[in-house]
């Protein structure tokens, strides 16, 4: 079944957010000119932007994710970027949301639900800075848990909460779907894509999200479930499945 979960109709941002993004901006600068840090020297020799872990979790490291973009140009924004960038934060954050929940339920019993909620909130920030660098108004800026400007990803959210509320196991399930969602949705984007700096974004996260994909398979493999794929062309979800953790 195709997955469309684009509706750039849907990702106006209203006078309010704009305002309200307008504010943190000038907070920022304020903090910025306090001397609480932000000075990014490119020339000390940082990781690379995307940390994995052993387990495949994989996360944004800020300094290094600001050392990458600071040899980077910001290039004009087409429409596509722009919907894009604005889809994926509330993407991110639906990932968060999702695993944040779902930890509150079944943390006592795995942790890899918090480990991935702590990994999807600096995928959602990495977004969040790409929406700072290009001046485009952050849907997601009040961050309310459920809420969502998408009401796509809305209904993702309450869908994905109310099932991953039945057992570890379906709470596995829904966020290995997460993942996939992930793939599917920055492949396509990506198609529409040229800004180096977001390619970069969204290639890492790409990456993570195939990476936590593994992960969660695993771990229900380990549950003696095998996941069987929501999304995905089966031919590509056996091309990641069948490879290790990506470092
Ligand atoms: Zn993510
Ligand atoms: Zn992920």
């Amino acid at each position: 079944m195709p997955l469309n979960i684009r509706h750039p109709q849907e990702n106006t941002v209203t006078t309010f957010q704009l305002k309200l993004t307008a504010s943190l901006l000038t907070t920022l600068a304020l903090g910025a000119c306090g001397g609480g840090g932000g000075n990014i020297n490119p020339a000390v020799n940082v990781g690379p932007p995307l940390v994995v872990y052993a387990n495949g979790v994989s996360s944004f490291d800020s300094l290094a994710l600001a050392a990458a973009f600071a040899h980077l140009p910001i290039e004009a924004l087409n429409g596509a970027e722009k919907d894009s960038l604005i889809f994926m934060r509330e993407e991110e954050k639906l990932a968060y949301d999702v695993c944040a929940q779902l930890d509150i339920l079944w943390g006592a019993n795995n942790k890899v639900f918090e480990n991935i909620a702590n990994s999807e909130a600096t995928h959602a920030e990495a977004v969040r800075q790409l929406l700072l660098r290009y001046g485009v108004g952050d849907t997601a800026a009040t961050w309310t848990t459920g809420l969502f400007q998408n009401t796509v990803l809305h209904g993702l959210y309450t869908q994905f909460a109310a099932n991953g509320a039945k057992s570890v196991i379906d709470a596995l399930k829904v966020s290995a779907e997460i993942e996939e969602i992930d793939i599917f949705a920055i492949k396509e984007a990506l198609l529409g894509i040229d800004n180096q700096d977001i390619v970069m974004v969204y290639q890492n996260l790409l990456k993570g999200s195939r990476n936590h994909l593994r992960l969660f398979v695993n771990n229900l493999l380990l549950q003696g479930v095998t996941f069987v794929p929501q999304h995905m062309d089966a031919v590509d979800y056996a091309a990641i499945i069948s490879t290790p953790i990506e470092r």
